[in-house]
């Protein structure tokens, strides 16, 4: 049988993100477990009520095994607690229907079992495939070959019927309400963790190489223009041994915002590795764009400072304008020799490529 290994990596430590998603599924299947049992304790009384013993004593059993799989699942053991859940319910259904007909509905149940098999990723999708066909087979024979109904219970069968077929209905709701905000929240944090870096928050390398592509892709059908610059802090490795490699990444995430705060909302920054970032500039021509970058080169350490560190933080920045049918491996190179002129030109300026 397959249990929640499925849905981790073999290492013994498994990353926070995955944890959570595995606990909000295990948490679900507590909370159907607690209402099983809360369901299968109030029938009871209402059975007592229409002198229904036998289907009484049948629900105190259910009772137990409800709190068998509130057990299983304590210990995390989902994949044994569905099984028991599954086999309670048709066991259950199959009972029911046949003692009070049809009519009472509570062969309706065998449906959100179906469901909550399906999506409880406890199970082997092949397993639970099976299961919950079984349970949709089991309602279809019940419904055709149980048509037996008790006449002391006339009476009540209507009541009993809506009490049923809103019992079994309302898990439809709130088992699609759970996964959609699962699946929102599961999302966006894909998203992030796809297309940010952790430090400084800007877009991550795979991002930015991504954007790359795409604009250069546009830059060649629609004819916009788009300026990238590569920069590299200077001196960087003077602050990590001088400071310490905290206050070298508290510096980091300063320069990355003071960047990212002075483009504009159509560019994109992206951290390109190590103290390196990557800018995109779509739309703009070189020389709308030079003298911009040339003021935020120079502006930056009025704006980027530490008091325990008097010499001037600053950055080198090659900037170019992709030229037409250009490759993005070449217009990297490119603007990397910029850079490369920045810093042999004695660092904080920016170098134009043509
Ligand atoms: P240059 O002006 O020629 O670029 O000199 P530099 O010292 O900046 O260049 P070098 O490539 O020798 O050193 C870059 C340093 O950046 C070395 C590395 O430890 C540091 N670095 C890279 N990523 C991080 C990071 O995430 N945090 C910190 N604190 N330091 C980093
Ligand atoms: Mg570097
Ligand atoms: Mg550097």
């Amino acid at each position: 049988m397959v249990n929640t290994n499925q849905l981790k990596h073999q290492h013994s430590f498994t990353s926070n993100h995955v944890f959570n998603s595995i606990q909000q599924t295990s948490q679900i299947l507590s909370i159907a477990s607690a209402i099983g049992c809360i369901a299968h304790f109030i029938f009871i009384f209402l059975f007592l009520y229409l002198d229904q013993t036998t289907l009484a004593w049948i629900n105190a059993l259910s009772v137990s095994a409800w709190l068998i799989t509130l057990w299983f699942n304590r210990i995390k053991r989902h994949d044994i607690s569905i099984v028991i859940m599954s086999i309670e319910v048709l066991s259950h259904a199959f009972l029911a229907t046949n003692l009070l007909g049809v009519d009472a509905g509570f062969h309706y149940y065998l449906w959100p079992m179906a469901l909550l098999v399906m999506v409880i990723p406890f199970l082997s999708i092949a397993c639970s495939t099976v299961i919950a066909t079984f349970h949709l087979t089991a309602f279809v024979l019940l419904a055709i070959f149980c048509q037996t109904s008790i006449d002391t219970l006339e009476p009540y069968y209507s009541q009993l019927f809506i009490l049923n077929i809103a019992g079994s209905s309302l898990p439809f709701i709130v088992i699609a309400a759970i996964y959609r905000s699962t699946y929102a929240k599961q999302y966006f944090l894909m998203v992030e963790l796809a297309e940010k870096d952790e430090l400084t928050q800007l877009f991550n390398r795979r991002f930015g190489l991504e954007a790359l592509q795409y604009y250069v892709n546009q830059k060649d059908v629609n004819k916009a223009p788009v300026c990238i610059s590569l920069v590299d802090v200077d001196h960087f490795k003077k602050v990590n041994d001088q400071l310490g490699h905290s206050k070298g990444d508290e510096i980091l995430v300063k320069i990355s915002n003071y960047l990212s705060k002075s483009m504009r909302e159509t560019d994109i920054s992206s951290r390109w590795g190590g103290e390196e970032f990557l800018f995109i500039f779509p739309n703009v021509t070189l020389s709308q764009i030079q003298q911009r970058i040339e003021n935020i080169c120079k502006e930056m350490p009025n704006h980027v400072f530490l008091e325990s560190w008097d010499k001037t933080i600053s950055c080198s920045f090659g900037l170019i304008q992709v030229q037409a049918n250009e490759t993005v491996e070449d217009a990297l190179k490119r603007v990397d020799e910029s850079l490369y002129q920045a810093k042999k030109n004695g660092r904080y300026q920016v170098v134009s490529g043509q």
